[in-house]
């Protein structure tokens, strides 16, 4: 969600703990300012993941931005963590798992481009997958009901079990022929859900100078463009001429059950 309008800024990102714009003079520094600004206004959760140039250490949360021009304000976008970086998204956000599959089919053309579409079923059976990419299998995510919730985001169960492959073996079997029911691999990833399926995107609540982006409930890489843009205006203008408010951090939205919250 970096975007170059954010003009006078530097940002850091945690995929692979790149550091953009290294370039921007005393990037280390106004990062190590723009974490104490988090810190004071009761983020917790932050990993220190790197040494700056000058010695200190750099905590990052997700994406930072960090734009002097407006004194220290912050892009927290920790994804299925938002729970455990934010109090705002502690009862509000759901981490959950998700498992997606990869099956080899009898004959590889009938899943190439053109021949199977991408595809997002629902009614009979809800699972999404798309045409064979590396040209010997197929991804297929099938729902579970209620996707299983994460109750601690430093240790994810990464083992898929047994009832899980047999509803697998049993969906695919039923709905996709020529598929070998059986994935030759999976995927375990965590996302986090919000009750009304809608991000947070906005000033968290009581704390303004942090946006928060979270909470895209299964649904944020296609709207990463639009957030991302929304996030640039917030962090360039103060506002933004889309109609967010929907969105806002601070709309009513119920609360995960106590029980969802908590391991049994
Ligand atoms: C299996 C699966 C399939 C999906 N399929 C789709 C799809 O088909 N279409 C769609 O639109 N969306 C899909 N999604 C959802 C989409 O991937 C997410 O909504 C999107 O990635 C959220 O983007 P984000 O930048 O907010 O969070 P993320 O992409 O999760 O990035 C957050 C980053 O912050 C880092 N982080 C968090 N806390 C800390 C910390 N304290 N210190 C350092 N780093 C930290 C994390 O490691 C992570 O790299 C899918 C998700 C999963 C799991």
């Amino acid at each position: 969600m970096w975007s170059p309008r954010a003009r006078g800024s530097c940002a850091a990102l945690s995929w692979r703990c790149v550091v953009l714009a290294p370039r921007c003079p005393g990037a280390a520094s106004r990062l190590r300012a723009a974490q104490g600004h988090i810190g004071g206004d009761g983020v917790a959760g932050e990993r220190v993941v790197d040494e700056a140039a000058d010695g200190g250490p750099v905590r990052r949360v997700g994406l930072l931005v960090h734009d002097e021009r407006r004194d220290g304000l912050v892009v927290v976008a920790p994804g299925a963590r938002a729970r455990d970086v934010h109090p705002a998204a502690r009862a509000t956000v759901l981490p959950r798992r998700l498992v997606q599959g990869w099956y080899l089919p009898d004959d590889v053309r009938a899943y190439a481009p053109g021949a199977f579409p991408v595809f997002d079923r629902v009614g009979d059976v809800t699972a999404y997958g798309f045409p064979t990419v590396d040209g010997a299998t197929v991804k297929i995510g099938i729902y579970t009901a209620g996707h299983p919730v994460v109750h601690d985001t430093d240790h994810v169960p990464l083992t898929v079990g047994r009832g899980l492959l047999d509803h697998f073996h049993a969906t695919v079997s039923r709905f996709f022929p020529g598929l070998h029911p059986d994935p030759v691999a999976t995927t375990v990833g965590v996302e986090g859900y919000t009750t009304d399926g809608q991000p947070l995107l906005g000033p968290a609540p009581g704390t303004p100078r942090i946006l928060l982006a979270c909470g895209f409930s299964g649904a944020g890489f296609k709207f990463a463009p639009a957030i991302g843009d929304v996030l640039a205006d917030l962090v360039d203008e103060g506002g933004t001429a889309r109609d967010v408010r929907f969105l806002a951090p601070d709309r009513p939205l119920a609360p995960w059950p106590p029980e969802a919250l908590t391991p049994a």
